[in-house]
């Protein structure tokens, strides 16, 4: 028999390619804590204005409203005492500070829920994700559909020639493709984030 004390915490990261769902799939999550009368928090960086200041929202146009934080470390300050769930979107956004601000929420015993990138537009892991889903109780991996073959789409397509590893966008900057559509960009980086 398994002896439960006390209420625990944990991690649960949702991850995948653009248009994969991430965001539809963190507010499903947090919409069915409301319905169970669960406190929720919302946080998402400030660098992510893609539709609205406050809000989160998806590609298909669902919205919840959210804190935008400049740092992870602020999610902690603005936490209230009976928050239960609290759920970050576009995590890739943030630095390594995102993994002791999760382990600390989960070991107060809150349900964390974050989102973002796995990859960046070049194919690579996007840390800090990578390492969050080492550090997660569960995780969640989507796909979208490719928008050239309809084959599974694990990456994300920059479909400019911008060379920064930050460009904020949407469809106009961004599409799905599977592995065989997917072409990774020829030249080198460039070093600071940039608006699309
Ligand atoms: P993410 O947070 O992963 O970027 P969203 O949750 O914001 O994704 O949006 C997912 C929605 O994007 C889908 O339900 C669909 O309406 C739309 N969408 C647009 N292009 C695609 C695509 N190529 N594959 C799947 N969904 C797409
Ligand atoms: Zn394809």
């Amino acid at each position: 028999m398994q002896i439960i004390h006390g209420k625990t915490g944990w991690i649960e990261v949702i991850c995948g390619p653009m248009f994969s769902g991430k965001s539809e799939e963190l507010i499903r999550r947090i919409r069915r804590a409301q319905i169970a009368k669960q406190r929720i928090q919302l946080f998402k960086p400030k660098i992510d204005d893609r539709y609205s200041d406050d809000d989160i929202v998806t590609h298909s146009q669902q919205r919840l409203p959210s804190t935008p934080v400049t740092s992870s470390p602020e999610i902690i300050e603005s936490l209230h005492d009976k928050t239960e769930v609290v759920g970050i979107d576009e995590a890739q956004f943030f630095d390594d500070d995102i993994m002791d601000v999760c382990n600390k929420l989960a070991n107060l015993g809150k349900r964390v829920i974050v989102a973002g990138l796995d990859m960046d537009y070049r194919g690579r892991p996007f840390e800090p994700i990578p390492r969050l889903m080492a550090i997660a109780e569960y995780v969640t991996k989507q796909l979208a559909i490719c928008v050239h073959c309809g084959n599974p789409a694990n990456h994300t397509q920059r479909l400019t020639e911008n060379r920064m590893k930050i460009v904020v966008g949407s469809q106009e900057t961004y599409e799905a493709r599977c592995r065989k559509c997917f072409e990774p960009p020829e030249s080198e980086d460039a070093t600071e984030a940039a608006e699309s």
